[in-house]
This record gives structure tokens, sequence and C-alpha cells, in this order.
């Protein structure tokens, strides 16, 4: 199973080294756009539509205040502008890192 040996802010990209030796660097930026919780994705609605929320961001947003792991198999991220909703499995890092060109909206 996918692990994190070391992970680190790098000029505002978070560098993280997978336990399979693999590297991922993400831009602060784009892990805030991919946001995976409910208020910055949407959350379906009664006949199963998920309707993407409007979502603002401040100057403050694309920039990381803290990160810690949970449970073993994700990432907790707290940004700047004080949104820490977002819980990013392993695995979804890792693809967003591998996302060349990453559908900034
Ligand atoms: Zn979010």
């Amino acid at each position: 199973m996918l692990s994190i040996t070391n992970i680190g802010l790098v000029q505002n990209e978070l560098a993280i080294v997978w336990s399979d030796g693999g590297e991922s660097y993400i831009p602060i930026e784009r892990l805030r756009r991919a946001c995976p919780c409910a208020s910055c994705q949407g959350e379906p609605d009664a006949t199963g539509r998920v309707v993407r929320p409007k979502v603002t961001y401040t100057s403050q947003s694309f920039f990381l205040r803290s990160y810690e792991p949970i449970g073993g198999y994700a990432l907790l991220v707290r940004f700047e502008d004080g949104h820490a909703t977002g819980i990013y499995p392993f695995n979804y890092l890792r693809e967003l890192s591998e996302r060349p060109s990453f559908e900034e909206q």
C-alpha cells in the first residue's frame, strides 16, 4: 500500500516521496482547485446529479498552512485562507501530480 516517505514544501509546490520510490510535485494552486471536499466539488442532489458549487478564492487560497496524514491513506491539507476540509487520498495526490495539463477552471 502506498504511503509517504517524505513530504515538504518546495517553492510553493508540495513535494512528496512515496514508499515505492516515486516522487510527486504538486503546485499548491492545483492542489486547491482540485480540493475534493463537498464545498469545492459539490455533492449529488436527490436525483444524483452533482452540481458544482461556485468557489471563490482569495490571494491566501493558494498557499499552504499545514498538512497532516489521516488514517494512513490520505492527507489533510489546510490552506492559508483557513480552508481545511480537503482530505486527499494518496492515490489522488499522485494522479494530480501526473496530470500534464490539469484543467484549471
Ligand atoms: Zn475544499
